[in-house]
Parts: structure tokens; sequence; C-alpha cells
């Protein structure tokens, strides 16, 4: 009786003392090594980032957008908006380092709206450059842009390539997919490739209060198709002789049930990608056996 009174006692005092004398080790355990990360760089204290880029083995994201009208109804910042919804959604499942917000890509398409930063061409490149190179100096030795905008679809593979003229410690990859072709609630339309049905629908996801669907019939967002060349033969202006109001579908056709299918299957696939990177240790590898016999071409042997 005694002791199935005193015991309980014991153990409750034994355990405050525990805590009062072990507390400030937790707490500072916590502030060097805390069990959640966030995964934007940005709110990284300086020793949290070192521990960010130990996680993640060195894998950081960089989401690109841009600034552009989107039709009468989304806001110029909508591929900035929803890249960065799928890529911070994505390093939370596979933590990565994300990379705060970047749009200084290629637009000149859309100078003649309102809104538009459209940067120079030799500004883009050497931008992209010294970005991705400070992000290496800083540990991420893999640097996995994620396109969030149609018109770096050029810009980006072409980045790539240039990162073999001369060496790096580095990788970059581009990851260039937002839209499923396949599965979910069926589209309602056929044209859809700028503010239409599915952008429309993602924003419905990342940033609904910026989304006036109410307005997205007060545009045509049709092919206005007044251009005639074969496919095969490409010109700068294509776009603006398709869709010169910067809209391509019709954004009163989207829903969230859209939205969510195809937001889902976006970060979905920026997992797959981030876990693809961190596995991949042949690029880096190669990489450098590139770069060192670049130096002597001519002793290269088949
Ligand atoms: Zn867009």
């Amino acid at each position: 009786m005694t002791r199935t009174c005193r015991c309980p006692f014991f153990v409750l005092s034994s355990l405050f003392l525990v805590l009062v004398f072990s507390a400030p080790n937790l707490l500072f355990a916590q502030s060097v090594s805390p069990a959640k990360l966030s995964v934007h760089w940005e709110e990284l204290t300086a020793s949290d980032f070192r521990e960010g880029i130990h996680r993640s083995q060195g894998t950081c994201l960089l989401p690109f957008g841009i600034l552009e009208k989107h039709g009468p109804h989304l806001p110029l910042g909508t591929d900035l908006l929803d890249v960065r919804y799928a890529a911070l959604h994505a390093a939370e499942q596979e933590y990565a380092v994300v990379f705060p917000e970047y749009y200084f890509g290629q637009i000149a398409e859309a100078r003649h709206e309102p809104g538009t930063m459209a940067y120079s061409r030799n500004l883009q490149l050497a931008l992209l450059q010294e970005t991705t190179d400070e992000m290496a100096r800083n540990g991420c030795k893999k640097v996995l842009i994620v396109n969030g905008h149609g018109g770096n679809d050029s810009l980006l593979p072409y980045f790539a390539q240039t990162q073999l003229d001369k060496p790096h410690d580095y990788v970059v990859y581009v990851f260039d997919e937002r839209t499923p072709q396949h599965g979910g609630p069926v589209r309602k339309t056929t044209i859809d490739m700028h503010a239409g049905e599915s952008e429309t629908s993602k924003m419905m996801i990342s940033r609904p209060d910026t989304v006036h669907q109410d307005r997205a019939k007060n545009e045509p967002g049709a092919d206005q198709a007044r251009q005639k060349l074969p496919e095969d033969v490409y010109t700068g202006i294509w776009w603006y002789t398709r869709f010169p109001n910067h809209y391509s579908g019709d954004g009163s056709a989207a829903t969230k049930e859209l939205g969510e299918y195809q937001m889902n299957w976006w970060i979905d696939s920026v997992v797959k990608a981030i876990r693809a990177v961190k596995g991949d240790d042949i690029s880096l590898k190669l990489q450098n056996e590139f770069y060192e016999k670049s130096m002597h071409p001519l002793d290269t042997q088949p």
C-alpha cells in the first residue's frame, strides 16, 4: 500500500528533475539540429542552412517563374506562384533546399503587355549562371531547375548545354513538365496553352484568391492562326501571331477538381525528379571526365 502510494510520487519527482536539468540541453540540441527544417532557403539560419544542404545531399531546387500577362483573369505572377507551390510541396516530401523567387527568364514576346519584366538575353544567361554558381559555392552540387514558364523551353536546355563550355563542380538538371497528358477529370477545352482551363485550375489550388474567373470571358483566347507557314519553320513572332492577348484557351472552364489532379501530378513528378537527381552519381563523374578530356582533344581515343 505504502509502496504503491509513494512510487508514482517518486517517478513523477524524478521525471521533473530530469526535465529541469536536461531542458536547456534539449533546447540547444533542437536549435542545432531541428527535426523539421524549412525547405525555404531564405527561412533557414546559417547553421540550419548547413544542415539543410547535408540533409538534401546537396540537392537544391530553383523554381523558375516569370512576370507576364495571363489572360484577363489571372495574375502576372501565375507561373511563379504555381511553380513555387509545386516545388515547395515536393521538397516537403523529399527534402531539398528551395531557392527564393526567381523570374528573370525569356518573355520578350509579352513586352507589349502591362507588367511584363523582360530582361535582355545576356542578362538572363549571366544572372542564371551566377545564381547557379553561387548556389553551388554554397554546397548545392545538384541544381534542379523546375521550370514554370513555357517561354523558357529553349532557354533552359541551352543554359544546361552551355555548362559544358568550361568546368563546373556541379550539375544543372532541368525539369520542364507542368501538365499531365492523360488522366484526371476530362478537360472541356481543346486549346489550353496559356491561362486556359489547366492553368486556371492549378491557380485555384495554389492561389485561389488571385483568380478572377468571372473575367475569363472578357477577352478571346482563341487561336488567331495568322501565320501561314509549315509547322517545322520557326519564327520568334509565332506566339504573337496566334495569341496576341497572352491568352490561349478558356479559363472559365477551369475547376478545382482538375486543378487538384494536375497540381498533385506536378508535385509527384517533381518529387520523382528530386529522388532521381539525388540518386544520380554518374552525371558529375562523366562531366568531370569530359572537362578533363576537352583540355587535350587530340588524346581522346574511341
Ligand atoms: Zn503561365
